[in-house]
Formats: structure tokens, sequence, C-alpha cells
């Protein structure tokens, strides 16, 4: 089949690149020629494992190119995912739509009856109703659809091949054959599949993020009890997780969430929620997302308690700037949220990430930047894990120690093979668990 992913960021580039693997022939678009140009070439516009050897084959196989033309993408297939990204309106907490908007107005013009738009972005419940009235006035005849993305950045290739469930919003049963076909390969294998209404399938997008959120929070809100009771929030997590009702996953604590999605899907869940009147039915979500921001200011007054009471003249370094390890995103970074509070408090704060530098530079310019862990240390009055990158466990916190001014080190994400960094000198930190006698 003939398709065209529009948005070429974390979803669309790995959505794109993922259809043509199935054998389909994709055109990718952006609004971003810088993007579109080094795509064309093979180039990842973002850090993913296993992205770019996919994007290389599925260019050169010559079913996967790339324009910035929309006129041109419109004609090239009479089916459009749309892939934009829907951050949070500065001063609101409502998604902004004018990417997706703009999307759509921009096909419109050149679409024929039959022609379906899938929607892909994560939107507020009732989005799709509003774009196909829209649609009814500008291209009579064009169908929309909402297919929400659930991958995770990090695991984004292999989600989106072996993804768990298909969701797909439909308004007719035409338009369920259109993306059953899109996905055979993947129902043969038996990936369950959802047919629902439009607003269902938005639904569930925003309804799941904010589970995984709640199921964070809670478990950081069990580790603040864990401080002030002398409890051991590692234990607590594994024994609650045990029962099979709750499981042991997204039950980890840490530096709490993160990135593009589950701050602003939470938020925008609440402002819709309150326009349809039933705000006080999502409110807990207020308390959700204030439990995490909590994470942030604990790890800073922890930090500076270490350092003796103020920052002034000490230097910290940092492993992790991304929002979770194996990406390079650092929207909405736990990791810089802490690190740009201490640097702001006066500390001199020196950042390590393996892929994250260019971006965090960008967002956060007043941070020293290194690529060499050693370096990032030296002379530290105090380490912080922010992001569980797989190679900080590696360290070996004996060699570590001879760069450091003092072997004091938190470890914000339980990460850190805690007895080994004491035998080796050093004085560990983890929110929610004991310090030793
Ligand atoms: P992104 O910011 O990485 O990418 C968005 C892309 O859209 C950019 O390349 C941008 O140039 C392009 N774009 C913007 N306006 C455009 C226009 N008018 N025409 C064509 N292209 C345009 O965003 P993302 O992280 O890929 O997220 C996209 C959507 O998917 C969001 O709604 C997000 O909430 C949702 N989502 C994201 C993830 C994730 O892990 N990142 C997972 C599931 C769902």
């Amino acid at each position: 089949m003939r398709m065209t992913v529009i948005g070429t960021g974390y979803v669309g580039v790995v959505h794109a690149a993922t259809l043509a693997d199935l054998g389909h022939e994709v055109l990718g678009a952006d609004i971003d020629e810088e993007r579109i140009s080094a795509l064309a070439a093979g180039i990842p516009p973002v850090y993913e494992p296993g992205l770019r050897e996919l994007l290389q084959r599925t260019v050169a196989s010559g079913r996967l190119r790339f324009t910035t033309d929309m006129a041109r993408a419109a004609r090239f297939a009479p089916v459009h995912f749309v892939c934009v990204g829907t951050p949070q309106l500065p001063g609101s907490k409502s998604a902004d739509l004018r990417s997706v908007e703009a999307v759509v107005d921009a096909l419109a013009p050149h679409l024929a009856p039959g022609d379906l738009i899938v929607g892909k972005s994560t939107v507020p419940v009732g989005t799709a109703a509003r774009l196909a009235e829209r649609l009814r006035r500008t291209a009579p005849g064009a169908g929309i659809a909402w297919n929400p993305e659930f991958l995770r950045e990090g695991f984004a290739v292999r989600d989106s091949a072996s993804p768990e469930r298909i969701v797909v919003g439909v308004a007719s049963g035409h338009d369920e054959a259109v993306l059953r076909e899109v996905y055979a390969p993947m129902l043969r294998d038996g990936v369950p599949f959802f047919r629902t209404d439009p607003n269902t399938a938005e639904l569930v997008k925003v309804a799941s993020n904010s589970f995984l959120a709640t199921k964070i929070s809670f478990i950081n809100a069990m580790a603040e009890v864990c401080d002030a009771a002398g409890a051991d929030v590692l234990t607590l997590a594994e024994a609650v997780g045990a029962d099979p009702r709750i499981g042991p996953r997204f039950l980890q604590p840490g530096l709490g969430f993160g990135g593009s999605c589950f701050p602003k899907d939470i938020r925008g869940f609440m402002a819709r929620a309150e326009e349809l009147g039933v705000g006080s039915a999502v409110a807990f979500l207020q308390e959700v997302d204030d439990i995490n921001t909590r994470q942030r200011t604990r790890t800073v007054e922890l930090a500076r308690g270490l350092v003796g009471g103020a920052f002034d003249g000490t230097n910290v370094a940092v492993l992790g700037a991304a929002f979770k390890p194996d990406s390079d995103d650092v929207r909405d970074s736990p990791a810089l949220a802490v690190s740009r509070a201490i640097r702001h408090e006066g500390a001199r704060v020196r950042v390590h990430d393996p892929e994250a530098l260019d971006n965090a530079r960008g967002l956060a310019p007043e941070l020293q930047y290194t690529l060499d862990v050693p370096k990032a240390c030296e002379e530290a009055d105090l380490v912080l894990h922010l992001t569980p990158w797989p190679e900080y466990q590696a360290i070996d916190p004996a060699l570590l120690a001879a760069q450091v001014r003092r072997p004091t080190v938190v470890d914000a994400r339980h990460a850190l093979d805690a007895a080994m960094w004491r035998r080796a000198g050093w004085s560990l930190h983890a929110p929610g668990r004991p310090q030793p006698e």
C-alpha cells in the first residue's frame, strides 16, 4: 500500500520506517527541511537504538522517501498518518493542537473522497470529531480516524514493530478495513486489535499514560514515607509488586517521570476533563503531577544537605541528562531540571550523557558538558546519578573515587550497586532507602 507519515520526530520517523519495513511504499513529510534532507540520506533526526539501521535499510530499498511538499504528500497516497507534536500550550495545561490542525488544513485541498487521515499524535478527546467537522467543509468525502501511538522512547523501534496492541478509532467499516490492511502483517502475528470510535481511541492513550504516571508517583510517594519511617522502598516495591494484581513494572522508585509525554499528557487530560465538566474525576492527577515534581526538589534538598547546606563554590558532577536511558530526549528531563536548580544555587555543574549532550546544551547552556565520566567527576564534591544509562552501572567506583574531592554519590535511580560503591569508600545516598549504620 501507499501511505504518508507527516511529522518525522520520535514517533513519525520510527512509524514511517516500520511501515516501509512491512513492505509499504511510504512518503515521510515534515516542515523541517534540514531534517528531511538528512532523512533522505538515511540520517535519523533522533537517537533510538536500531533506528539508524532500520532507516538506512528502508531508504535503500526505495520504499521510504521524504518530502517537505505537503501537496505532493497529499496526492501521493490515500492514507496519511499524522505524527506531529502536541506540546503543552505555554501558560496553560492544555495541549497545543496547532500543528495537527495545520497538517489537516494543508492536506485537505488535495484529498479525494475516500482518502483517510489517521491521527497518531496524542490529543484531547474530541479532537478527531472536531477535525472531521472541519474536513466536511474542506475535503468532502475524506475521513478521519485516530490510531494512538504507544511506543516508548528507548524502545521505539522494537515497540513499533511488535506493539502490545493496535487501537483504531474509526467512523466506518471502510476506515477499519484500510487500517487492518496497513497493519495486516502484525495482525497475522497475533497483535491484539481494538476497533472503537475515535473518542474512545483518543482516551485510551491518555488513560494509559495517566495510569502509568500514577503508578510511578504512587511508589515515589511511598519512598517519601519510607524516608520518614526508616523503611526501604526497594524491598517494599518488590514485595508489593509480587502481587500479580499490582505487578512489578512501573513500580520503580526514583526521580520521577519526565519527557515529552507523561507530564503534558496528564495536564492536558485535566484541562480537557475540566472543559467536559468532569474535572473532579481526574483531579487526582494534580497530586500525581505534584508528587512527581517533588522528587526533583527532594533530590536538590538531599544534595544541598550533602554539600554542607549551600551549593556556592561546590563542584557537582551529574551522570545523565536525557529523561531516560537509551534516548537523547531532554524535554522535561528530571536530570536536567535538578542540574539547573543546583547550578542556579551557585554550584559548578558538569553533566555527562552518552547521547543527549547536543540537545541538553540547547536547552541548558548554563551547564558544563563532557562526554567523559571521569572528567565530569574531576574535583567533584558530589556526584549525582540521575539517568540510569547502563554504562553507569559498569563504572568502577574505586577508580572514580580517585577523581573526586569527596566520594559522595546520590543514586536517585536506584541503579548503582550500593554495596560495591560503599566498599570502594563512597558515601552512597538513595532516596527512600535507609543509610547503613
Ligand atoms: P517530535 O517533536 O519529536 O516531532 C514532531 C515533528 O513534527 C517534527 O519533526 C516537526 O518538525 C514536525 N512538524 C511540526 N509541525 C508540522 C507540520 N505542520 N507539518 C509537518 N510536520 C510538522 O514529536 P514526537 O515526540 O514524535 O511526538 C509526536 C506525537 O506523538 C505527540 O502528540 C506525542 O505526544 C505523541 N507520542 C509521542 C511519543 C514519544 O515517545 N515521543 C510516544 C507516543 C505518542
